[in-house]
């Protein structure tokens, strides 16, 4: 951690995860990079919301407060969320918070990480349609927290943003140049905020400038990064999160031609359509549960439709390391495991991690199994190919670029 500079004695940033019915928020103190605060706002737009308040998070001074709430928008939750943080007694006013760190979903082919002004809003609102449900969200929250922290800069971090280094052979789909250029189709990638900062934080456990591997980001949506240098040269995800790995309630690779013949047997909209993709398939679809804890619980009962389902979801994985070896040349520092399954499910990472022993990567079952929440070799001394934990930060990350783009 940079030691702070003087005028940042004291002082804070606000940082907000907006997903399509939820936001996340932490307030960290600019002295330690630590919150004092994280908030969970859930079911945003239904009646039976919930808004959770950890008070020093992860401390044994943790405080947690709930509360059911009802919020037609976001901007509706942001409002009463920071008048609690005052009422609460939380922070006497708002005068200590020197910026506001926002992820947006997608920022397009070019913009990263920048200060919010009124052409990165109409990025935002540009990208809408290719992603409906999380730009706007993210707009609303920077101009609710731009009305109720006046004065007060806000950066926008891109989910899209660390992959915006990806060569044109890796992002280019076959379709016309014309659909193409009108619609701005193509790979962008998502989960960047998550890749960036966790691959930064394997090259510092390593003693390297970058890092050079693969990171696999594995929770309710999982992809899988390559990365040459510290820099995106390919990624899973796609024209939106849906492409590549099987998720939670995600699909990931398919053939087109299975969701188009489906509408047409079924006679469904593009929504309905999406929404079975996007929310009705995965784990959920081959299990009945998108989570990783009841598929391995179903597992220990010889339950065979979770045991295919986590055969697909390794497979996947394991077949797209492959890939990313051969497109990194075999020299890698590591591949790293993130995100809730990467970092708590050892029986994951064992198979994925088997399947490349002839490689060279040799798990080491104990250190597979501790957990902890430092990064981490799960290989064994000497392993020709490292495998590492490296638990993700996304609002950490959203600080310290926010700080960075603002000249601190
Ligand atoms: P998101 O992608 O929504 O941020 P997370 O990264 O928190 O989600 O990952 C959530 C998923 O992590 C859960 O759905 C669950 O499948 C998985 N998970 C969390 N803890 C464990 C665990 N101890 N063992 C296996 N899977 C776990």
């Amino acid at each position: 951690m940079a030691s702070v500079s003087a005028e940042l004695k004291g002082k804070y940033v606000l940082v907000i995860n907006a997903g399509s019915s939820s936001f996340k928020t932490q307030i960290l103190a600019c002295e330690n990079e630590k919150p004092i605060l994280a908030v969970l706002a859930e079911r945003i737009g239904s009646d039976n919301g919930k808004l959770i308040f950890k008070i020093n998070p992860d401390t044994d001074k943790e405080e947690k407060h709930a509360f059911d709430v009802h919020y037609p928008t976001h901007g509706d939750g942001i409002r009463d969320m920071m008048k609690r943080i005052v009422d609460m007694g939380i922070l006497p006013n708002f005068d200590s918070i020197v910026a506001s760190g926002h992820r947006v979903l997608l920022g397009g082919p070019y913009y990263a990480e920048c200060k919010v002004d009124a052409t990165v809003k109409q990025v935002i609102r540009d990208y809408i349609p290719l992603g409906p449900l999380h730009n706007p969200a993210n707009l609303a929250c920077i101009e609710v927290i731009e009305e109720i922290l006046p004065g007060v800069p806000a950066v926008a971090v891109f989910d899209t943003g660390f992959h915006t280094t990806m060569p044109a052979y890796a992002y280019t789909y076959g379709i016309s140049k014309e659909f193409s250029e009108k619609y701005h189709l193509r790979r962008y990638g998502f989960h960047g905020i998550s890749h960036k900062y966790v691959s930064k934080t394997a090259a510092k456990y390593l003693g390297k400038e970058t890092f050079t591997g693969i990171c696999c980001h594995l929770g309710n949506g999982c992809s899988i990064t390559a990365i040459k240098d510290g820099k995106c040269v390919d990624t899973t995800m796609g024209l939106t999160p849906l492409e590549g790995l099987l998720m939670g309630t995600r699909c990931g690779d398919i053939d087109a031609s299975l969701p188009l013949f489906l509408m047409e047997q079924e006679g469904l909209t593009p929504t309905q359509m999406s929404d079975v993709l996007n929310k009705q398939s995965g784990l959920k679809a081959l299990t009945g549960s998108n989570d990783m804890r009841d598929v391995e619980a179903m597992i220990a009962k010889g339950d065979e439709n979770a045991i295919l389902a986590n055969n697909i979801f390794n497979y996947r994985v394991i077949k797209y390391i492959g890939a990313y070896l051969s497109v990194l040349g075999y020299d890698i520092d590591g591949i790293l495991f993130t995100g809730g399954i990467g970092e708590n499910a050892p029986v994951t990472r064992a198979p994925i991690c088997q399947a490349f022993a002839n490689l060279g990567l040799e798990i080491d079952d104990e250190l597979n199994k501790v957990r902890s929440g430092e990064p981490r070799e799960i290989t064994k001394k000497g392993s020709k190919i490292k495998a590492l934990v490296v638990p993700t930060n996304e609002e950490l990350e959203i600080m310290q670029t926010t700080l960075k783009i603002l000249g601190y």
